[in-house]
């Protein structure tokens, strides 16, 4: 047979299961991965996950080359719609299965439908497998059968299910021989970004790794520091994580070999391994809530919380783009804006400070700050995001309750004590003494003028104050508890 391996979140050749699959099942294999233009098409021209894909796919097509063992080997790369391609292709070179990853998102479910739908009118299979995460859909279930909504009782029973097998690696060398060598008409390398219509991102000026190279790397550096993970990970400041996101998002890093790494450690007494171990855990937990509760790319987890009047109208419109630009006057939530701003990256205490200050100081719909993210976001996952934003929010699985809200103020003292992080990232306010850099409005006239800070000049005056917002949210949310 010949089949089709159709690369998507699965950017490498080592331990993947579904490029595994397709060697197994087949004795020649063809790759592709499509630049979807639907997708593509709702993206800005400058997009460091473009670049970061482009620049993997490079990576990519050179070891499916090197594997094959023929110079004419490689990835076939197009830049097309992949529902329509997709089954084009599998007639074109007469395959008899296309094999490709599971994605449980909804929209990709509903492509994968339509191709499946039209590869089966040419007699193609499609052959869906598990690799991006450890369990999914309802492999972890309460003992009645059900999903689990809280994310403790599904970690138990997570960790119990985990079983040597589930970790097992995919090996790919010895199929190597089977990758097909592209057909004449493919000849033609990845394309760059101007052919599919992008420009050059800052991605190479922060150094931002890519591909399976890039991720070993940062899993390498990450190693050394993981035993520390648990007490270091809470500030912003620190190298505490290990800036895996983007490379999960793209399957640059096999899930299987990081979960292996932690569970060993974690097995050898590191409390820093669990705690990291756990954080995978979460991420699997939300990749099986949005696949078994689709609805909560749209609404909320817990239905009640839809009845929150949330502000609109030209003044929360005004609200939300100070928040979106860093001018909130909040010292803290605005250099974790300008992080997500100038690289795309959020340290996740501060995903949860500036989401709480959105939903809880501006009272503003959390679907907004969903959505921000979702545009800036290298690592975005809508799984994780929709889950973190429901959380902060109050309204998801195990949520933080309604009524504990973040103070921007004391948040920035515990975790940034010495404003390291804001200093950072606002310039402007580096030379403020660690007490003021946290709520410069407090600061005395004089120190604000030794330092070079004029609020509402070159530093915003705070655009609410929090306990007053703290007492209109506590008022908004009481149509949570009306509802029996
Ligand atoms: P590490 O701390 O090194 O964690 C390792 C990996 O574990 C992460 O890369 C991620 O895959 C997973 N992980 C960690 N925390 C979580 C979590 N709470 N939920 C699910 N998976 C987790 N994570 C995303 O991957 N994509 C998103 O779009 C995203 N949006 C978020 C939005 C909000 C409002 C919040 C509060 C959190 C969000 N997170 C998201 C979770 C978390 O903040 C990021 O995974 C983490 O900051 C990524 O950095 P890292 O790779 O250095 O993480």
């Amino acid at each position: 047979d010949t089949g089709l391996m159709w690369f998507r979140r699965d950017l490498r050749t080592t331990d993947n299961a579904t490029l595994h699959q397709a060697l197994r099942r087949c004795r020649q294999v063809h790759c592709v991965f499509i630049f979807d233009t639907e997708i593509l098409a709702a993206l800005p021209r400058i997009d460091r996950r473009v670049e970061f894909i482009r620049e993997s796919l490079s990576e990519l097509d050179e070891a499916l080359r090197k594997l094959s063992g023929q110079a004419q080997g490689g990835l076939i790369v197009r830049h097309a719609l992949a529902s329509d391609e997709i089954p084009r292709l599998a007639c074109e070179l007469q395959v008899q299965a296309v094999f490709a990853g599971r994605d449980d998102e909804p929209q990709a479910l509903a492509r994968d439908q339509q191709v499946a739908h039209e590869l089966q009118t040419a007699d193609i299979t499609l052959i869906t497998c598990k690799d991006h995460v450890i369990f999914e859909r309802r492999e972890i279930l309460t003992q009645g059968g059900t999903v689990y909504g809280v994310f403790t009782p599904y970690k138990r029973n997570w960790l119990s299910r985990l079983a040597p097998e589930d970790l097992a690696d995919h090996p790919i060398d010895a199929l190597g021989q089977r990758l097909a060598a592209r057909p004449l008409e493919f000849q033609a390398r990845v394309p760059t970004l101007a052919d599919i219509g992008f420009e050059k991102s800052n991605l190479s000026t922060l150094k931002i790794p890519t591909g399976m190279h890039g991720g070993s790397q940062l899993f390498e550096d990450f190693f050394e520091r993981m035993d520390s993970y648990d007490t270091t990970r809470d500030f912003p400041a620190v190298k505490g994580p290990s800036y895996l996101g983007v490379h999960l998002r793209f399957g640059t890093v096999s899930i299987r070999q990081l979960v292996a790494t932690a569970w060993q450690r974690q097995l050898a007494g590191s409390a820093g391994a669990a705690v990291w171990l756990s954080e995978l855990v979460w991420r699997d937990f939300y990749v099986s809530i949005l696949a078994n509760f689709p609805q909560v790319a749209q609404s909320a987890f817990k239905p009640e919380y839809d009845a929150i009047a949330w502000e609109t109208g030209l003044e929360a419109q005004a609200l939300f783009t100070a928040w979106c630009e860093g001018r909130t006057g909040y010292p803290l939530v605005d250099a974790a804006m300008a992080q997500i701003n100038q690289t795309g990256y959020m340290h996740n205490r501060l995903r949860m400070v500036v989401g709480s200050f959105l939903v809880k100081d501006l009272g503003l719909d959390w679907r907004w700050g969903e959505r921000y993210f979702a545009e800036h976001l290298n690592d975005f996952d809508l799984s994780a995001n929709n889950g973190g934003w429901q959380w902060v929010a109050s309204s998801g699985c195990d949520a933080q309750p309604y009524f504990r809200i973040f103070n921007p103020v004391s948040q920035s003292e515990k975790f940034d004590p010495q404003g390291k992080f804001i200093r950072r990232y606002l310039p402007q306010l580096a030379e403020l003494s660690n007490k003021s850099i946290h709520a410069p409005w407090l600061a005395k006239p004089l120190e604000l003028q030794a330092a070079g800070v004029t609020l509402g000049g070159n530093y915003p005056i705070p655009i609410v104050q929090h306990d007053e917002a703290r007492a209109k949210t506590l008022a908004r949310y009481a149509v949570v508890k009306k509802i029996p």
